[in-house]
């Protein structure tokens, strides 16, 4: 397997819950490393540019505001197959559907503040861990 790098969002219903080393516990029982870490407070036009691909979705612009309503703690994660493996640890979107152990499942409200974002792509990981980091901020 190869190794592999993939942006996270520990979101702000997580943050406001106080959840984030829980979370964290999570990702590094499952074998992924977090490489980088960084709370910060996204600004409308970062949370729009960041979400650019789901414009057309009827849920954006509430997306949009609840992004932006609290802090949330954006990292990059890396380990063996780490796209996949977090896409595996985060669960279903909708936490109504999602397996057993997963951290929507253990942590999610519901479809929207469901608690993490993991790129679904290598392509799309490279390209969210440059919206967020500069490498060196990037320590593996
Ligand atoms: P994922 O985060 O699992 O990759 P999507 O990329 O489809 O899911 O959606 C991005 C985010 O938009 C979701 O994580 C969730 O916060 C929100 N979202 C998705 N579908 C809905 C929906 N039907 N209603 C409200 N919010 C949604
Ligand atoms: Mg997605």
């Amino acid at each position: 397997m190869a190794t592999q790098r993939t942006l996270s969002i520990i979101k702000p219903d997580a943050t406001e819950r106080n959840l984030t080393g829980k979370i964290n516990a999570v990702f590094e029982e499952s074998g992924l490393r977090i490489v980088a870490q960084k709370r910060l407070r996204l600004s409308r036009l970062q949370a729009g540019e960041f979400y650019a691909v789901h414009k057309e979705r009827p849920f954006y612009g509430e997306l949009v505001e609840y992004m932006v309503s609290g802090p949330v703690v954006v990292q990059v994660l890396e380990g063996d197959s780490a796209v996949a493996k977090n896409r595996e640890v985060m669960g279903a979107t909708n936490p109504a559907d999602a397996a057993d152990g997963t951290i929507r499942k253990m942590f999610a409200e519901n479809i929207e503040r469901n608690s993490v974002h993991g790129s679904d792509s290598e392509e799309n990981a490279a390209n969210e861990i440059r919206f967020f980091f500069s490498d060196i901020e990037i320590v593996g």
